[in-house]
């Protein structure tokens, strides 16, 4: 054996006794746990795989009610009570799953994932290590993680005499508005439970003490239609394209310097004649005219109210001075709160992080929030202590890339389920 193989050779043995430390860190309830996940391997990437294969993206009201039958069958086999919750009608979203038990056992817990996905899907594909496919990561892969974790504290009857609450919201990608209707019984769980925990994708080895909310913007810009070679007169006016990027380019001048915010236009339309309708439209006009309407909307992502009200009022100002025979009106929409890192989340995470450790897994850190945007923890988080970013690990959210790393699969839920089982001791 060579000197470098010997030394590799003995650092692999080192390993193995730290393995053999950690692991007798784990009660042997917890071990059972571990033995129950590695045995179910198959079943996971299973699960994962007939959820991504339903299209579910959230305008998709019947495959996202799918995706909730789907669930629903799992948390029915692992005696959970489960409804269907639907929404009005004139929401136009599918409505969400929740489930539920109810017992005395150490802290009451709600858990929480979501069924629908931002992009049209139905596709899966594997290559190596990752599983490809619209909401394979965001968020059907951290559904995953949550139903096994708890398919393995059923397995040892650790569920008995718990109090737990799982809500899979149909429209998390795009909440149904209003607010206060879609995200009422959601809001109503936190109230009944003492921590929230949430399984939106893993940032590397971190989870989401602190998430920005996040809301919508819209500009309409009008001008004065006529001759391209008057463009600039007293009588025309600078048109309702070039009034609208002043005010974006405005935007981007002047609110980049706000740690912490982000202000993206997501679509513009402009032209003589302007139709916008939900996430599309069209816009027609000759190339020899001054553009008379345009549209613009987007959103903000911010880190407290207090940041909010001062993005929104820089904004307005700036929508307000208008160029010469130009007018805008700039409305705003609420849509995810703040969640703000508070010591009892922090603390959250350090219970996590230490079972983590314990599984021979390494410390779990605070995500940076400005790694990720708005979620639905961010409604509950004001009400309990929360923790976000406990589903898969994996990449390419809202993109056609979006993957799950399925070998995280295992190791996640694993987490989850011990962590889930000291709470609720
Ligand atoms: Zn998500």
């Amino acid at each position: 054996m060579s000197t470098r193989l010997h030394r590799f050779f003995l650092a692999y043995l080192m390993l193995g006794a730290a393995r053999l430390i950690f692991a007798a860190d784990l009660s042997a309830d917890e071990r059972r746990l571990t033995g129950y996940i590695d045995e179910h391997h198959g079943e996971i990437n299973a699960l994962l795989e007939q959820a991504v294969r339903i299209d579910s993206a959230t305008e998709n009201l019947e495959g996202v009610k799918k995706v909730g039958a789907l669930y629903r069958g799992e948390l029915d086999q692992i005696g959970f009570a489960t409804r269907w919750i639907d929404m009005p009608v004139e929401l136009k979203r599918a409505g969400h799953l929740f489930a539920s038990r109810t017992g005395t056992h150490g802290k009451r817990l709600l858990l929480i994932g979501h069924l629908d996905t931002v992009l049209p899907g139905g596709t899966w594909r594997v290559e190596g290590n990752r599983a490809y496919g619209a909401g394979a990561g965001d968020m059907k892969g951290g559904d995953t993680v949550l139903l096994v974790a708890l398919k393995a504290l059923a397995s040892i009857g650790a569920l008995d005499g718990t109090q737990i609450t799982v809500a899979f919201t149909g429209d998390e990608e795009s909440a149904g508005h209003p607010i206060d209707i879609s995200r009422r019984d959601l809001i109503e769980a936190a109230k009944n439970s003492d921590y929230a925990l949430a399984f939106e994708n893993a940032v590397r080895d971190t989870a989401t003490v602190a998430r920005r909310g996040s809301s919508n913007w819209r500009l309409e810009v009008s001008g004065i239609q006529g001759h391209s070679s008057a463009i600039f007169s007293a009588a025309f006016g600078d048109g309702a394209i070039y009034e609208a990027a002043r005010i974006l380019n405005s935007f981007r001048e002047q609110l980049r310097k706000e740690d912490g915010l982000t202000f993206s236009p997501a679509m513009i339309l402009g032209g003589t004649d302007v139709e916008a309708s939900g996430n599309g439209g069209t816009a027609s006009g000759k190339g020899n005219v001054i553009a008379r309407t345009a549209i613009v909307k987007g959103d903000l992502r911010f880190s407290s109210p207090e940041q909010l009200a001062r993005a929104r009022a820089t904004m307005t100002e700036i929508a307000s001075h208008n160029l010469r025979r130009t007018s805008a009106k700039l409305t705003f929409e609420d849509s995810y709160p703040a969640m703000e890192a508070t010591p009892a989340n922090l603390a959250l995470l350090d219970q996590l992080s230490q079972v983590s450790v314990d599984l021979g897994f390494g410390k779990v850190a605070a995500c940076d929030p400005k790694e990720r945007g708005a979620g639905d923890v961010s409604f509950v988080a004001p009400i309990i202590p929360s923790l976000d970013g406990l589903g898969a690990r994996g990449g390419g959210a809202h993109t056609p890339g979006d993957f799950a790393d399925t070998k995280s699969l295992p190791e996640l839920a694993k987490r989850t389920a011990i962590l889930i089982y000291r709470m609720t001791r």
